[in-house]
């Protein structure tokens, strides 16, 4: 690799130092597998080298894009998860690879990000290597790279973005920024795939379509009237009810990640309990009340007043209290969201709704969605609810076939607070 290629990948993109390791694995792998050695003019004229690579990418054009193949390679590192994917069409899932620092943070009861950042650098590259083995992939049949650049945790981020830039400028690709919110909707446009184990939904969902967004960071719903044309809906003007569900589960002593082991804890109980339902204007969503509320009860139950410290409420607790608090939190939390949608799918009259992002895993969510909405929901695949490269990836797809903007390789910022 050319010394000018070199100073400008070690020396530009530096907003932070966590990049560097990132930055010399990244170099040292692309001079490894000998692969093509900066195309990219190195002028100085980053205009000129971001025009030339959107020119360069010829199957983004309207009218081909039912008849061409677009391989896009996404690299996922907003949180905790370091996943890439290679999806063909914005359809059809070739591989998905994700690696879970998940087990270092138990410990701490929650994402610990300097953790999570250093687990990153160190699994990206085996990681999209992976990704592009399973799919039988080289680099010359990825058309363009997508990866998530917001929202997340900034470290995080960071290893991914310039992991996808460094990619992007090395080897000529077109580089699509995808916002992580966005990405999840995505995972329902997965159709096809060859690989075992993944159920996907037979056609894509149709527009208009109601988005509901339900994840650690995230409550929101959107209307999708079609592809990068919608409106959010309402969203928590609080905690996400993720956390909610991570923050019960801490007080109730369950393991993190909170969602599936309060799931698990209901299976053994029966929601006996009232907790009261935020009343927020419109689609606006609240859970800081009911995580408050669930510490009432629970210091209620065991006959304690107010100042009753919550790390010591596990102990006190007996097994059947804390899955019958688990199943009356579980059923509220998930009836707020699942009313609001319902009025959702009154007021707009969408021809579809999907449901995205870790929460969406849940079984009670499913089950109450199911019962409550008229129209037919198909749900998506558990391992593309979490954190994946294959929504990203497929999001980049549909970016690329409808000629939507690429991002500059050059200067592509992580953005930590994004929202959609
Ligand atoms: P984000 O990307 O916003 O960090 P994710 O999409 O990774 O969030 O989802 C993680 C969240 O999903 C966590 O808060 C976790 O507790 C929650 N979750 C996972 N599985 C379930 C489940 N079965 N029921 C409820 N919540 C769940
Ligand atoms: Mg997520």
């Amino acid at each position: 690799m050319d010394q000018e290629c070199r100073r400008r990948l070690t020396v530009r993109p530096c907003h932070a130092d966590n990049f560097e390791p990132a930055a010399r694995e990244t170099i040292q792998y692309i001079e490894e597998k000998r692969l093509p050695q900066m195309p990219v003019r190195l002028d100085g004229r980053e205009q000129a080298a971001r025009d030339r690579s959107l020119n360069d990418f010829p199957k983004i054009h309207h009218s081909q894009y039912t008849v061409s193949l677009v391989k896009i390679l996404g690299i996922e590192t907003s949180c905790d998860e370091t996943a890439a994917a290679v999806v063909e069409d914005g359809k059809r899932l070739l591989s998905s690879v994700v690696a879970s620092s998940m087990d270092l943070h138990v410990p701490y009861g929650g994402v610990v990000p300097e953790i999570a950042a250093r687990s990153h650098i160190e699994v990206i590259l085996p990681v999209i290597h992976q990704a592009l083995d399973e799919a039988a992939c080289t680099w010359d049949d990825i058309d363009a790279i997508a990866v998530t650049y917001g929202a997340g945790l900034g470290g995080s981020l960071l290893v991914g973005v310039m992991t996808a830039r460094t990619l992007a400028i090395a080897l000529n690709k077109p580089l699509y920024a995808i916002n992580h919110v966005e990405g999840h909707v995505y995972a329902n446009f997965l159709t096809e795939t060859v690989l075992p184990g993944y159920t996907l939904r037979a056609a894509p969902p149709q527009f208009p379509m109601l988005a509901i967004i339900v994840s650690g960071g995230h409550s929101q719903l959107a209307l999708f009237r079609d592809h990068f044309d919608y409106t959010l809906l309402g969203q928590t003007q609080d905690d996400a009810i993720g956390e909610a569900f991570d923050k019960v589960a801490k007080m109730l002593g369950l393991p993190y990640p909170g969602g599936p082991s309060v799931e698990k804890a209901a299976q053994a109980g029966k929601p006996i309990y009232t907790l009261p339902k935020a009343k927020m204007p419109g689609y606006d969503f609240s859970f800081s009340g009911i995580k408050t509320a669930v510490l009432r009860l629970a210091q209620a139950e065991i006959g304690e007043s107010y100042d009753f410290p919550s790390t010591k409420l596990p102990e006190r607790l007996s097994e059947a209290q804390k899955a019958n608090i688990a199943a009356s939190f579980q059923r509220v939390a998930i009836e707020t969201i699942v009313d609001k949608a319902n009025r959702a799918c009154e007021e707009f009259q969408p021809k579809s709704v999907v449901i995205a992002g870790g929460v969406a895993a849940s079984a009670e969510l499913r089950r109450q969605l199911t019962e409550a909405l008229l129209l037919p929901i198909e749900f998506p695949d558990l391992k593309l609810c979490t954190d994946n490269g294959a929504m990203i990836a497929t999001l980049g797809g549909f970016k690329a076939m409808r000629n939507q903007p690429a991002a500059d390789p050059y200067s592509l910022a992580v953005e930590p607070d994004l929202s959609m």
